[in-house]
């Protein structure tokens, strides 16, 4: 039994397990110390991985080199692209999962890394070196059955687990969530070293029992004909044998039931005290804010292929059980209605993310990193992103190495964690598109493009990984070309152009042309073209490389002008602030200014432009006295 590591991830969540791969892939000594081994990367909520802007992380995860792009692909139930009818900057990959299999699959890989090994137990302190002079530096832990691990790094990623209370109607219990004990200790040790906490909440929806639900009076929802993946790496399969996903509605009586229970809600009665995430309210919420709606969509997701569960998205609550359950009878097609478990709410304790570097590492304690719920964030796809990303950064810390830290134009990653280090979170944080800049730029197709040899350079990506993206990039940029050298005449396009509903042609163009047009795809002109069809099926071209050119040929403007701007933006990224800087003994900068820029410490003129209180003007200021 081994006592001392180079890092300790607290937590096997979606956030710690991406975090303990990656620090010992690339070689660390690593234990990943967590409360329950058989519910490993555990959907604490929906069975689903993706969705907008979430869908864009899960690939960009996959092409640095994570896990959950292949485990998500291993254990879909369902595949569906978002917003296909939308621009290509918008397309977001979405999975359900069988949830079971999602964690059991989690624990396969994580039990077969070598330098990984796993300790089922509940860290309870956390011990620090306080040196004479500089920061208190991490040293190790001590767990609640009294073992203590020493180690040089530690990566805490304890989700809803500390000092978690959940509530339904007027029961409370303590819990980190149904089924597991609260996680206590680290809070308190945390705070005694200066540390800023706060109270967080969130909820979840009835699980249902499928025997009982009349799915003939449902509406189904099915998968993608054509189902992609979330995986660039050749060893997954899109899924096959897929599972419908149903849409029930709620109705005045339903509503009136949850009304009757308002005044037992402990989000109304003030026993709630943690901020909830808005984009995401619970039933009762919903019915308070749009008190005008007679009717809710709700989304009847399978739990996996080996279980009667359902989970039913929308309807988080945390009423009493019976009122959920009798307003629940009056859905139609619930009427026999059987139940596995009530929704209910949860309030934990967070860390507002201020208090950390980018490499996710904290300003108070050297070699101590926090990732995923426990920075205010929620959601699967938002912890694994940071877990990766504290992981790698470990790894480096100890290496000597400089962290990596990726850019709002880079990534989603790089808007996901600059957001949280510079604006901090006033409720639980999710990922929208909407949050980031350059959103032509980090689309979900291209994710690979932009990280991959990142990913490999880290040394994460394998060899094999990375001659897949090579090919592909290759047969992308001879796709593009081809279809730039290409003359196509009216006499052979023309009757094509009318069948898609586009104009004809009056003299000869380049075929690149013809695919800036919404109507054309590579898809159908290779019908027209016999040529085109030649040369993609003689150089192997696949679906995913046609789908990159023909994004490249269609957005090249847009594609240029966001690359620009950030090209522009980065002037302001590349000039730095002194990290020990006075701005107090700057009198032209506002009072709040001042004060932000003092208790953030931004590493350089843009992080600071980007600190809500900071002005345009103080920017300025900034400019005059670091820049040019
Ligand atoms: C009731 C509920 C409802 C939710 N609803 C939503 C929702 O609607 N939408 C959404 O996006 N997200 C929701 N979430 C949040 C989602 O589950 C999290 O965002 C996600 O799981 C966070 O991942 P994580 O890795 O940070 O933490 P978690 O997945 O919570 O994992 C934490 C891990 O840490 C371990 N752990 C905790 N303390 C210790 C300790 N002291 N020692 C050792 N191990 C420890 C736990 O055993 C667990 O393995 C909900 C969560 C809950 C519980």
């Amino acid at each position: 039994m081994t006592l001392d590591y180079d890092i300790v991830v607290i937590g096997a969540g979606h956030a710690g397990c991406e975090a303990a791969a990656a620090a010992a892939r690339l070689g660390s000594r690593t234990l990943l110390l967590t409360m329950d081994m058989t519910k490993m990367a555990s959907m604490s909520c929906n069975p689903a991985v993706g969705g907008v802007a979430k869908g864009q992380i899960v690939r960009e995860i996959d092409a640095l080199g994570g896990e959950m792009g292949r485990i998500t692909d291993r254990t879909s139930v369902q595949f569906r692209m978002l917003n296909k009818s939308k621009g290509a900057a918008m397309w977001s990959p979405r999975a359900q999962c069988d949830k079971t299999r999602f964690s059991e699959e989690w624990r396969r890989v994580l039990e077969n890394i070598p330098n990984l090994s796993i300790w089922q137990d509940a860290a309870s302190q956390l011990l620090f070196d306080t040196p004479a002079e500089g920061r208190p530096r991490i040293c190790g832990l001590r767990t609640r059955m009294g073992v203590e691990f020493t180690c040089r790094a530690v990566v805490l990623t304890a989700g809803t687990f500390l000092d978690g209370l959940m509530h339904c109607g007027e029961a409370h219990a303590e819990g980190g969530r149904a089924g597991d004990a609260a996680s206590h200790g680290i809070t308190e040790c945390l705070r005694t070293m200066g540390f800023e906490t706060g109270r967080m909440k969130t909820g979840t929806p009835a699980r249902l029992d499928a025997r009982s639900i009349r799915f003939d009076l449902l509406e189904p929802q099915f998968g993608d004909e054509n189902p992609g993946k979330f995986s660039f790496s050749p060893d997954t399969e899109p899924v096959r044998d897929q599972m419908p996903c149903y849409l029930v509605y709620t109705s005045p009586e339903v509503h009136a039931i949850l009304r009757s229970g308002f005044d037992r809600s402990p989000l109304f009665n003030g026993t709630i005290h943690g901020i909830g995430p808005r984009y995401c309210p619970s039933i009762e919420d919903k019915l308070r804010t749009f008190a005008d709606k007679d009717q809710h969509q709700l989304f009847l997701e399978p739990e996996g292929r080996s279980t009667n569960e359902y989970y039913l998205n929308g309807f988080s609550s945390s009423l009493p059980w019976e009122i959920q359950w009798e307003a629940l009878h009056k859905i139609r097609g619930f009427e026999h209605l059987q139940i596995y478990r009530p929704g209910y709410a949860i309030e934990y304790d967070y860390f507002p993310p201020t208090q950390l570097h980018h490499s996710l590492e904290t300003k108070l304690v050297a070699g101590l990193f926090f990732a995923g719920q426990v920075n205010g964030t929620t959601g699967y796809e938002e912890a694994a992103a940071q877990g990766l990303m504290a992981g790698i950064n470990a790894h480096r810390k100890l290496k000597g190495e400089e962290a990596v830290v990726l850019k709002r134009d880079e990534a989603y990653i790089g808007v996901l964690i600059d957001d949280l280090v510079t604006k901090g979170v006033d409720e639980p944080y999710r990922m929208f598109t909407s949050r980031a800049e350059y959103r032509i730029l980090l689309r979900q197709d291209n994710a690979d493009a932009r990280l991959t040899p990142k990913g490999h350079e880290i040394g994460l990506v394998s060899e094999e990984q990375y001659a897949h993206f090579v090919k592909k990039n290759s047969l992308v940029e001879s796709l593009v070309a081809y279809a730039h050298g290409q003359s196509v005449k009216i006499s052979e396009i023309n009757d094509y152009l009318k069948s898609v509903g586009t104009d004809p042609l009056t003299q000869g163009k380049k075929m690149y042309e013809l695919l800036m047009r919404n109507q054309v795809t590579f898809g159908t002109l290779q019908d027209a073209l016999p040529r085109l069809r030649r040369f993609i099926e003689e150089r192997g071209i696949d679906r995913e490389a046609i789908e990159e050119a023909e994004i490249q040929i269609k957005y090249k403007g847009y594609i240029e002008r966001e690359k620009f701007i950030a090209a522009k933006l980065h002037r302001l990224e590349n000039i730095a602030i002194p990290a020990d800087f006075d701005f107090f003994s700057m009198n032209s900068l506002t009072i709040e200014a001042r004060q932000k820029l003092s208790r953030i410490r931004p590493a350089t003129i843009g992080q600071a432009s980007r600190i809500p209180g900071v002005s345009p003007a103080d920017v300025n200021v900034l400019l005059i006295k670091f820049g040019r």
